[in-house]
């Protein structure tokens, strides 16, 4: 973004104004100031990690998890941090014990809850590429267009049942 036009209630950026109603502007995103400070992030401002383990790429025998962690192809999710949080303590596990590490397996779901028994979601399994460090997207699926009243409820459900899962198994 190169500024601001208030009167035209634009923004002026490298491919010309951008026009809107409501402009929502989100300042750049890095990991917090004690990674940064503690040489785990890089130039971009993420921590680069071995995403078998979730070792940082930049200090040995310290693993970063969640947002602060760039692990391509993950979304920054609570649900993909939890998975991370998996990995990552096997990995530590099978290293202290001298077992192979393990092909790691990832996914991500995130719930949207639009009303009352109304809830949409967006789901992804991913592939693991040791070779390229890239955790790629394997399959995407997404609620229907056309689901029913029935399929919007479970979803609603489904985001009300993940959450208390999560928060049961991170804080017991
Ligand atoms: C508006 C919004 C909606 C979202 N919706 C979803 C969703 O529907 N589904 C989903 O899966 N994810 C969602 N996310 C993303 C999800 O919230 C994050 O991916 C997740 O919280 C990341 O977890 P984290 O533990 O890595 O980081 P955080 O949750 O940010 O936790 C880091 C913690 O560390 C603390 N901290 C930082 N520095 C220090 C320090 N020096 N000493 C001590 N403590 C420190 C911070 O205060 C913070 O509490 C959403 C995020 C936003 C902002």
């Amino acid at each position: 973004m190169q500024g601001f036009d208030e009167v035209k209630g634009q923004l002026l950026t490298e491919g010309g104004p951008v026009s809107g109603q409501v402009i929502n502007i989100i300042a750049p995103q890095q990991a917090d100031d004690f990674s940064r400070y503690n040489g785990l992030a890089a130039e971009h401002g993420w921590c680069p990690v071995n995403t078998q383990t979730l070792e940082s790429l930049l200090v040995p025998d310290v693993h970063v998890i969640g947002d602060a962690a760039y692990a391509e192809k993950l979304p920054k999710s609570a649900f993909a941090a939890t998975c991370q949080a998996r990995v990552c303590a096997l990995a530590i596990h099978s290293q202290m014990h001298g077992l192979a590490v393990l092909k790691p397996e990832y996914m991500n779901v995130c719930y949207s809850l639009c009303g009352d028994n109304y809830g949409i979601s967006v789901l992804l399994h991913y592939r693991h590429d040791a070779a390229s460090n890239v955790i790629e997207i394997e399959t995407l699926r997404v609620t229907p267009l056309d689901a029913d009243d029935e399929d919007y409820r479970r979803e609603a459900l489904s985001a009300y049942s993940m959450f208390d899962s999560l928060v049961k198994e991170a804080f017991g």
